[in-house]
């Protein structure tokens, strides 16, 4: 990661971490988990809540959610394609299903 002015080297909350970034409101250096984008901007927890009056969970709950919503959906197109692909081997002639290999797929 190439920060584009140099940062402190550790965490403001964790003097054992790496830093991410630095906070846009208190120019303090943080590590990934302490802060949270926001309008392409990063800001730590206590900056974050003072930026746009909510905590920060609410983001997280809702990254979560969008990412439990990616999974689904690629479950679902999965499992779609798969079931079309079904359809339409199972709409080909009988003799092409004698062959081992479209045996072993249905199975
Ligand atoms: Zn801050
Ligand atoms: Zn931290």
């Amino acid at each position: 990661m190439n920060a584009p002015h140099p940062i402190a080297a550790f965490c403001h909350n964790h003097p054992h971490r790496e830093t991410a970034s630095r906070c846009m409101g208190c120019s303090l250096a943080f590590c990934r988990e302490c802060v949270t984008q926001v309008e392409r901007r990063m800001f730590c927890a206590g900056c974050y809540k003072t930026y746009t009056g909510v905590p920060k969970t609410k983001n997280r709950d809702w990254f979560v959610f969008s990412v439990a919503a990616q999974l689904v959906a690629g479950l679902a197109g999965l499992w779609l394609s798969a079931y079309v692909a079904g359809k339409i081997l199972s709409k080909l002639p009988a003799s092409f299903h004698e062959g081992t290999i479209w045996k072993r797929l249905s199975d």
